[in-house]
């Protein structure tokens, strides 16, 4: 059966409806290095691209393969590019985009390295970039000039949590034949479909939502048309940002339960914003699910809940957040997101410490912000946390 058709959850739970060879119910790890040809023909054809036939794992793997379609059938794109990690995803697309005398423009609180790396590495070859606030459509169309050559969006954004206007800067950026590319880490394919939106590329860090259990690094890659998926399949083949089979299986596994984990997370997270916004020792609150969030009308069009992500700041500033960061008992002090787990972690200090000063200021990456992962613990539990912690500020 074809699954193009099904709901959401069986989606995730059957992907493409492929069948493997062996009647195997689960994709297998198919952990070799390269793969054995019929014969001379048959070897040529695969290479030639006429037989859809492997040839080595960097270029392509049945398990990496079944994830990247079922994740392309998740974002309704063409076709999916597993990657090494969710960095190795973004460079792949710098790569495939920017050159010389290119010019990517970008939000200012983008994921930290996803800014490092085009300022401190591309900028040595060449590449111009500027990073404006993109929840404002005006500094978007102010920036645009003549040498861009990608948008780069992250919709909310990292980790300030403001939303974008995804169909809005597309429609801008097709006047001007520019592509645009959303990292949609925060939502997952279950929340938000970029391409949908209008965008031309999507991709996240499958380290996050996507596999869900802190286990693997991953990333991926999924395109509107056939034309930019081979010109980025041939980037990621080429600079060897490939996946493996074993983590390419642990994420296939983890992916089957995106909405189901998804829906607690939110719920919690839901209840653990509430209590955070009328605590006297909170400064301030983003959460896409409460109305004092500035595009909350947008969040509610371009996103199918609020997701399990939050930024605020504590009165007393960044020692308040020290304070509560190294009382938490059940939350777990750390990077990363989008896990079971509830994460908590200071952005200025780990995530966004490699950005200067003044992109860091320019991003609203302020001192006091802590940002929080919400995971699918009972809400009661996390709450009692923070509540014993922001006892101690
Ligand atoms: C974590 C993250 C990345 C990078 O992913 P890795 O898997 O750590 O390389 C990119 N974008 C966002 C929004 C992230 O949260």
């Amino acid at each position: 059966m074809n699954h193009e058709h099904s709901g959401f959850n069986s989606k995730l739970v059957h992907g493409t409806g492929a069948k493997d060879p062996m009647g195997s119910v689960i994709t297998p790890i198919y952990q070799t290095s390269t793969f054995a040809f019929q014969n001379a023909d048959h070897g040529a054809a695969c290479f030639a691209g006429e037989s859809d036939g492997y040839i080595y794992t960097r270029i392509g793997n049945p398990t990496i393969r079944d994830l990247e379609k079922t994740v392309a059938l998740l974002e309704k794109g063409y076709d999916g590019i597993g990657c090494s990690s969710g960095m190795g995803a973004v460079t792949t697309v710098y790569m495939a985009y920017l050159g010389s005398g290119k010019h990517i423009l970008s939000h200012n609180a983008v994921y930290g390295p996803s800014r490092a790396i085009i300022e401190g590495t591309f900028s040595k070859f060449g590449v111009e970039s500027t990073y404006v606030d993109t929840t404002d459509l005006e500094q978007v169309r102010a920036a645009i000039r003549p040498n861009t050559a990608l948008i780069y969006l992250e919709s909310p954004a990292n980790p300030t949590i403001g939303i974008s206007d995804i169909p809005a800067i597309c429609r801008l950026a097709h006047q001007h034949n520019i592509p645009v590319c959303v990292d949609n880490t925060f939502c997952s394919p279950y929340l938000q479909n970029p391409l949908e939106l209008g965008a031309d590329i999507v991709l996240h860090s499958l380290t996050k939502f996507l596999n869900g259990h802190a286990d693997i690094v991953g990333g991926i890659i999924v395109t509107k048309d056939a034309a930019e998926y081979k010109k980025i399949r041939s980037m990621m083949v080429i600079t060897g940002c490939n996946m493996d089979p074993h983590q390419a299986f642990l994420t296939r596994r983890g992916l089957k339960t995106l909405a189901i984990r998804i829906d607690r997370a939110q719920e919690n997270a839901m209840k653990v914003a509430r209590f955070l916004e009328t605590h006297p020792k909170v400064a301030w609150i983003m959460y896409p699910g409460l109305p004092s969030h500035p595009q909350y009308e947008l969040g509610n069009k371009l996103m199918k809940g609020p997701g399990a992500m939050m930024s605020f700041g504590l009165k007393g500033g960044l020692e308040s957040g020290k304070k509560l960061m190294d009382h938490v008992q059940l939350c777990v002090l750390a990077v990363s997101l989008g896990g079971i787990e509830t994460l908590i972690q200071h952005p200025a200090s780990m995530t966004h410490s490699k950005l200067s000063a003044a992109a860091k200021k320019e991003g609203g990456i302020s001192d006091e912000l802590v940002r929080l992962s919400v995971g699918i613990e009972e809400a009661e539990d996390i709450i009692a946390d923070l509540e014993q912690a922001l006892a101690t500020v």
